[in-house]
């Protein structure tokens, strides 16, 4: 196999910066899935006048791709022609004032959930969440109920041009696992505000979530979650007075396809709506696998799956 053809941007029209640079980094590592071909740089601001300044002076048409701690994402095997940007120490702040959490970009939801909880403040349904705030608000995640929609005041990015700004939840238009944000914009930080609560209540009640995790879903191995969305408004006879909603892992279980393989990825026999790495998936491998499940399923049910699992980059070609 080849590595797809790059058009790496040269060093020389990369901006120098106090923050650390490194070019032609594979990405594997900073995935849940651990997959992923190189990025054509990453990029690791020291702090937010750092990344204003780079973005600043990176040529307006080079590619710029925000990442989290990559629990939502399967990077393909060829790579990301961009400049990813991660953030981390200098952006990773928590700082609770009444009900108000604010936390840096970099923070884990794990951690914001439970400063938060000692404080009386109830964002719990954090805690489960194996993602970062930035990747939080970007896909308004949520779970047990809950939405980042349903506690955000405001987040604050860092435009493409190097600008900062506050968006409102209104800018942000939040949907279901989406958000509107500028092209090219990084989040680096977010707002909340959570209702009052026992804090031993609420760690108690994170304690329940975990558990209850670890027994339906494959927590233990590498994955990115959902793979796809519960089909929604489906009626399986075309009328209008029979939509219901339907879940994912249901049709994958009539379509046969709990605990299917394709080379190192397989759909997890504990949860069939859960793609897993077993141990030397490829991209390529994982998401084959995925679209074989949404075939399948369609064959089966007449149902269109839709990734909830965001894929990105360029694929390899033989
Ligand atoms: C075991 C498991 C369980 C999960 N359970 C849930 C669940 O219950 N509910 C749920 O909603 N999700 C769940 N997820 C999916 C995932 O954790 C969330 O989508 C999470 O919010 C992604 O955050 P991240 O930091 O990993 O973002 P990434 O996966 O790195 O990125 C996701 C998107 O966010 C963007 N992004 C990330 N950071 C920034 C930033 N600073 N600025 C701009 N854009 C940014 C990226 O560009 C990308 O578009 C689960 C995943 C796993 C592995």
């Amino acid at each position: 196999m080849l590595r797809q053809i790059r058009d790496l941007a040269p060093m020389a029209s990369i901006p120098t910066s106090r923050g650390r640079l490194t070019e032609n980094r594979p990405l594997n590592d900073l995935t849940w899935l651990r997959v992923g071909g190189p990025a054509d740089y990453l990029f690791q601001p020291a702090d937010t006048e750092d990344l204003q300044a780079f973005l600043r002076d990176l040529p307006a048409d080079t590619p710029v791709f925000p990442m989290g701690v990559g629990s939502n994402l399967i990077v393909r095997d060829g790579g990301l022609r961009a400049v990813v940007i991660r953030l981390g120490r200098g952006f990773n702040g928590i700082a609770i004032d009444g009900n108000t959490v604010t936390a840096g970009a970099a923070a884990l939801d794990a951690h914001v959930a439970r400063k938060a909880a000692d404080a009386g403040v109830d964002l719990t349904f954090l805690r489960t969440i194996p993602g970062s705030v930035g990747g939080a608000v970007r896909m308004n995640a949520g779970c047990y109920g809950s939405y980042t929609a349903d506690v955000l005041q405001k987040a604050s990015i860092v435009t493409r041009q190097g600008e900062i700004k506050d968006l409102t939840p209104e800018d942000l238009n939040f949907r279901y696992r989406q958000t509107d944000l500028p092209e090219g914009a990084v989040l680096i930080s977010a707002t909340f505000e959570g209702p009052k609560g026992d804090p031993a209540e609420l760690h108690a009640r994170m304690a329940a979530q975990l558990k209850k995790r670890d027994e339906t879903q494959p927590t233990k191995d590498r994955s990115a979650g959902s793979t796809f969305r519960n089909p929604a408004g489906f009626s399986s006879t075309g009328k209008a007075d029979d939509v219901h909603d339907l879940k994912a892992w249901k049709v994958i279980d009539d379509a046969g396809m709990r605990g299917a393989t394709k080379g190192g990825a397989q759909m997890s026999p504990k949860h069939s709506n859960f793609l897993i790495n077993t141990g030397d998936a490829t991209a390529a491998d994982l998401e084959g696998l995925g679209e074989e499940v949404r075939k399948k399923v369609y064959e089966t049910s007449g149902i269109t799956l839709e990734w909830e699992i965001m894929r990105v980059g360029d694929p390899l070609i033989e």
